[in-house]
């Protein structure tokens, strides 16, 4: 060993034990940070399902795909970092001999190919994630960034990091090939040998490249290891960890979505029956009340920016993030960990319960933030503004673009559960939707006796359960589909479509309340436990005996569609449930229904992101209508996976929009732009938003909203009438 080589091997030595010691202490805190959460046993059930959707989203980078250019570039980066640490690991035999190289696999002319090959990927990955970054700097001039916000030098600093350990295990080949101890030959390893063509002939080269590999390297875990919310470094590790522990591990994408999780109190399901907010958890009031998967969750959070730049309230001037929100969680719940791991909290009655010596050796700072509320506004110092708790619209967009798995909407709907159930404070204008909910069973408090007003007028009769013996379908209309003027348009021609197509059908007439959707989604789980309880127990009369492939129902409102086939399990009422687009689809298909008169003038279709991003139901309306419409659908920039809200889920239809653009005349500018005289929606709240927003623009004669099942029935029965302007209900 020369002097040289003694040099190296010291500070490679020196400077590797500072950082492991400091990445050791960094991960302990860490875990006892995430350790502070609640139990969440359900989150160790079918492992075996859970490490193939691991080993799937991560190798596969299914999810990261999705942004084409971005997800190929960041998975070369990402197989670099992985197969490339054998080559910093091969950088410490280096410093101690300049022609050192790993055991065994460093004198394998197939490890240097494949290394050679990741480091020219990386490198040209590494440039394009940069390039990107640059180019979408939130300081840039004009257009918003999904960056803003973003913590951007440890974006920056990642990926220098990662550029020169490339180019530095470039460097240590060029010095092999330079002064002849490369082993690897040209053809394998051509741009190594290149390098080594303008390198000097300098015997020390290799391993003074590969101290200073080493020192980038270990610069890179010194400064992720004082920084442990460093999200866009410690996500490398957390990610796989996340995305094993996901809420439903056989979903392919957004397993946040579609049902809520129930609410539970140190890891089990509250039955409200025996609930005591003095004795149980309702809902998250202080971060800690997050489950230990919450805490990892805001852990993990990249900064990527992909949930903001996809979310409605965001993208129409809300103060609502999905990124922000989840940075601040996480930022709060590492400066609130010291008080909490000294023992510090509060119970559920809201008294300390440390003791005052327990306390004494804490900072000032770690007690001013665990006396910060989770929710409040800037004056009294609150993590979360109301206003960006009630700008979320559930729509899932977050969730469905999150690379990482993270479930904002379940934490969203965690917070919101306190503050309905516990502080009773919430949009006041919502009040209403709840008292109809609770008094009347629907949310515009119309008399249940109108229930089935809708039936008047059609030439045929349409059977309650109870009257007829067997009907293959239970219909659910749903409160939109019975009371709501533009829905019940709906109602009618999904029945009049059925029965066209000689499908028996029952509905349930005044035996039918809410589905409780608006009510879960505002966060009173006691008012849907009550409306969903009663709908479960008729339900499960309606279809006595009935094995579950024979207990389908069809629904016209996504948010019923939702709630009664995901949610309802959840108390025990398992149910086949198609959205009524699948059922016309299949019914088009098989030949019972026949369009025969195309509808023209052109056709945008707009998801609902309760049959779309939620359920994943994005073909079946577009085949109904590829056969009732002349032409193409002319889909909007924004559809399927990628589709905007209309401005109405998570309750918002019951409260007012008073910040910002609103959400469904962003929706409507870009559906006129597609140039469409039909706006098709397959969802009651919808239409509502949208012909709304159609109106607003004064464009009302010009464009109309129409559900899909409309669409169809005028290609199948082009001489039904259709119906004049009608009205919505007044709100009782
Ligand atoms: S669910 Fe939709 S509105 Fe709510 S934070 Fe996510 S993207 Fe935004
Ligand atoms: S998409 Fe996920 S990882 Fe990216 S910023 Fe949003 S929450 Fe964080």
């Amino acid at each position: 060993m020369g002097s040289v080589q003694i040099v190296t091997t010291i500070l490679a030595a020196g400077i590797t034990a500072v950082a492991v010691w400091l990445a050791v202490r960094a991960v302990l805190k860490m875990t006892a940070v995430i350790r502070l959460g609640q139990p969440a046993p359900e989150r160790f059930s079918d492992k075996g399902a859970r490490t193939k959707t691991m080993l799937v989203e991560t190798a596969g980078h299914t999810r990261m795909l999705k942004w084409g250019v971005v997800g190929a570039a960041h998975w070369f980066v990402m197989v670099g970092f992985i197969v490339l640490s054998l080559l910093v690991l091969e950088a410490y035999f280096e410093v101690v001999t300049p022609t050192g190289g790993l055991p065994i696999i460093g004198h394998w002319t197939i490890f240097g190919l494949a290394t050679e090959v990741i480091t020219v990927l990386g490198l040209v990955g590494i440039l394009v994630l940069m390039a990107i970054r640059l180019r979408n700097r939130p300081t840039r001039p004009g257009g918003r960034s999904r960056f803003t916000g973003s913590t951007m030098w440890q974006g920056y600093f990642v990926e220098w990091i990662v550029l020169l350990v490339l180019i530095f295990g470039l460097l240590i080949r060029g010095f092999k090939v330079a002064t002849d101890h490369f082993e690897y030959p040209l053809w394998a390893t051509p741009v190594s040998h290149a390098v080594g063509a303008v390198l000097p002939d300098w015997s020390d080269g290799a391993s003074v490249a590969a101290l200073i590999k080493i020192a980038i390297s270990m610069t890179w875990l010194i400064v992720i290891s004082l920084n442990v919310t460093m999200g866009v470094a410690w996500h490398r590790f957390l990610a796989f960890p996340n995305i094993f522990f996901k809420r439903e591990p056989a979903k392919p994408a957004g397993s946040g979505l579609g049902a809520l999780r129930p609410m539970t109190s140190q890891g089990k399901p509250l039955d409200f029956e025996e609930a005591d907010p003095e004795k149980d958890q309702f809902g998250v009031a202080h971060v800690e009340q997050f489950s230990w998967k919450g805490l990892l969750d805001f852990s993990t959070c990249t900064e990527c920016g992909r949930c903001q730049s996809q979310c409605p309230a965001w993208n129409t001037g809300k103060p609502l993030s999905p990124k922000l929100l989840v940075l601040s969680l996480r930022d709060h719940a590492y400066a609130k960990a010291p008080y909490l791991l000294a023992g510090g909290g509060k119970d559920l009655t809201g008294e300390e319960k440390a003791t005052a010596a327990q306390l004494a050796h804490l900072d000032v700072l770690s007690l001013a933030e665990g006396d910060k509320p989770l929710i409040g506004d800037a004056e009294s110092g609150g993590v979360i503004d109301p206003d960006v708790l009630w700008s979320c619209t559930t729509c899932g967009a977050c969730v469905e673009q999150c690379p990482v798995d993270i479930e904002h909407v379940d934490h969203i709907v965690d917070m919101r559960r306190y503050q309905v159930l516990i502080e009773s404070s919430f949009p006041s204008e919502a009040g209403v939707m709840l008292r109809n909910l609770e008094n009347k069973g629907n949310p515009w408090g119309a008399p249940q006796n109108t229930r089935e007003d809708w039936t008047k007028g059609l030439d045929f009769e349409v059977p309650r359960v109870g009257e007829v013996d067997d009907f293959e379908y239970l219909f659910w209309v749903g409160c939109a589909g019975a009371f709501e003027d533009r829905a019940k348009k709906t109602t009618r021609a999904v029945a009049t479509l059925l029965n066209e197509a000689g499908v028996t059908f029952a509905i349930l007439g005044e035996g039918e309340t809410c589905s409780g959707d608006p009510a879960r989604r505002i966060g009173n789980e006691f008012v849907f436990q009550m409306l969903a309880q009663q709908n479960v127990e008729t339900l499960n009369e309606a279809f006595e005996g009935r094995e579950k492939a024979k207990r389908k129902i069809v629904a016209t409102c996504p948010h019923c569609f939702n709630t009664l086939g995901n949610e309802y399990g959840q108390l025990g009422g398992e149910f086949e449930v198609v959205h009524h687009t699948q059922l016309l689809a299949h019914l088009v298909s098989t030949g019972k229904l026949t369009p025969v008169q195309p509808v023209d003038g052109g056709v945008t279709y707009h998801d609902p992101c309760y049959l779309g991003r939620h359920n994943r139901v994005f073909a079946a309306p577009r085949e109904v209508l590829g056969d009732a419409i002349a032409g193409e659908i002319a889909e909007m920039p924004r559809n399927s996976e990628r589709s905007f809200c209309c401005g109405a889920g998570g309750a918002r239809m019951w409260m007012e929009e008073k910040i910002g653009k609103r959400i469904n005349v962003d929706r409507v500018e870009e559906a006129m732009a597609t140039g469409a005289k039909t706006v098709a929606v397959g969802c009651p709240f919808c239409s509502t938003m949208l012909s709304d927003g159609v109106n607003g623009k004064g464009a009302g004669e010009q464009v109309e909203v129409i559900d899909v099942a409309t669409v169809l029935l005028r290609s199948v029965k082009p001489e039904q009438p259709q119906g004049g302007k009608e009205t919505a209900p007044v709100a009782g």
